[in-house]
């Protein structure tokens, strides 16, 4: 008999397990809000599913044995498992099958099209959509809380860090036209979106793929770039925070709207290193730029802007000079908010190649020294808001009070304002408010 059709004659109910970074949550998005569109049911549970897709993330190695374990729940739980996502590409997608012989199909990141038609296939649905009872939220489905969400610009990169492999699993940079990251922007803050999240592998490169040609919003000729999309973004009334910026000079466009409140003053730009030796050696963007004259220049025009950055110790053949410098860049820069890892090889990077790895013990003792100075400097930063009126985006009420964040922290990844002992806000208000404390990470109001 045909399971299949069994199950599709009761429910066409999917699961869905989301596993990964912002873009790949967008890529999640997608498939939601097309399966809602034909008329399927979003399950959380293993039993009722019809079948069980698991998005996965193939980032580092850690990441994929969560991915391969997420796999392997699902089969045990349901049996009826796609496979999608970063994983879903080359050798990981041949380890996803060895592994789980079971699975029922794989397909690569932002698959939409291969994902559905394998859902369709195995899982037909007779129920069409009815517009008056399933009605599909206008912005689709979104996986962030109703007042954030994510505007993914563009996929893949142009870059080829040594470290990485998104290139070969995403490819060459691909912008979407600036008329249709404005059309999913308008539909977002219709539906109730305070805040924006510009993600992508490579913001500053937006629209280079499309010779920053200019495309049309609301009848208004736009060019695909970035100041264009910065400058459209700024005038809905919401906040718009820009992750994933390298230092090049045309993003010195986005400081002025910064200073002037029309975007929030703060860019998230990982720079891995402060020595451009290392940073030659990791192939890196803006590898030779001036960095820590521009974020000087930066913060004269915009002294609150916040910047957050990751960084990376113990890169094949870092000598002790290499990493004295970047515990003197990261003393000068003084940067807000940032995270370090300590260098491990990833399946299919070039830097695997690479002479001279740093002993474990070394790399353990770097990391230790790099985050006991940039926890110092991050605490006293924190402090410093201490007496400071903040506008905060509320998050969550619970029992013991709210909980949000000010413009210099971004969902997920920075620290949040708790409000103990105040109900009266719902998520999504913007509040205006006293900071009475900070912690290492935190700020409270009292
Ligand atoms: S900029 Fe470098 S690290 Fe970032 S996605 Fe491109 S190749 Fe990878």
């Amino acid at each position: 008999m045909d399971h299949a059709n069994t199950l599709a004659s009761t429910a066409a109910k999917v699961g869905f397990i989301s596993l990964g970074c912002p873009k790949a949550l967008v890529d999640s998005e997608r498939i939601l809000t097309q399966l809602r569109t034909e008329g399927y049911e979003i399950t959380p549970h293993y039993e009722d599913a019809g079948v069980v897709i698991v998005n996965t993330c193939g980032f580092i190695d850690a990441a994929k044995e969560e991915s391969l374990e997420a796999i392997g729940e699902a089969i045990q739980e349901n049996g009826r498992v796609l496979v999608t996502g970063c994983m879903g590409r080359g050798e990981d997608a041949k380890t996803i099958l060895a592994r789980h012989p079971k699975v029922m199909g794989v397909s690569g990141p932002a698959a939409y099209e291969e994902v559905l038609a394998t859902v369709r296939e195995v899982l037909p649905n007779n129920h069409r959509p009815d517009p008056l009872i399933d009605l599909i939220p206008a912005q689709g489905v979104k996986l962030t809380p109703r007042h954030y969400a994510y505007l993914k610009i563009s996929e893949g990169c142009n870059h080829r860090c040594r470290f990485c492999i998104i290139p070969s699993i995403r490819g060459d940079l691909v912008s979407r036209p600036i008329g249709s990251v404005m059309d999913e922007a308008e539909g977002l803050v219709r539906a109730g979106v305070r805040e924006l999240l510009v993600v992508s592998q490579d913001t500053s490169a937006y629209g280079v793929d499309l010779k920053y040609k200019t495309d049309f919003w609301q009848g208004r000729p736009l060019k695909s770039n970035l100041e264009a999309l910065a400058s459209a973004l700024s005038e809905m009334g919401i906040w718009v925070r820009f992750h994933y910026v390298y230092p090049y000079p045309h993003v010195d466009a986005l400081i002025p709207m910064m200073a002037q409140g029309k975007l929030l003053p703060y860019i998230d730009m990982p720079l891995q290193h402060g020595a451009s030796s290392v940073l030659q050696r990791m192939k890196r963007p803006a590898a030779s730029e001036k960095t820590l004259d521009r974020i000087a220049r930066w913060r004269d025009i915009c002294p609150e802007l916040t910047i957050r950055s990751t960084f990376i110790v113990g890169y094949p053949g870092e000598t002790d000079a290499e990493f004295e410098e970047l515990l003197a860049f990261i003393d000068e820069a003084k940067l807000d908010r940032v995270g370090c890892f300590q260098y491990s090889p990833v399946k299919g990077a070039a830097a695997n190649q690479l002479p001279d790895p740093v002993p474990e013990e070394l790399k353990q003792r770097r990391w230790e020294q790099f985050m006991s100075l940039q926890q110092s400097i991050s605490a006293s930063k924190l402090q410093a808001k201490v007496g400071s009126t903040q506008t905060i985006l509320i998050d969550s009420v619970t029992e013991a009070g709210c909980v949000g964040r000010t413009s210099a922290d971004a969902p997920e990844i920075d620290g949040v304002v708790h409000l103990p002992g105040s109900h009266e806000f719902h998520p999504g208000d913007w509040v205006e408010a006293e900071i009475t404390a900070a912690d290492d990470y935190d700020l409270w109001v009292s």
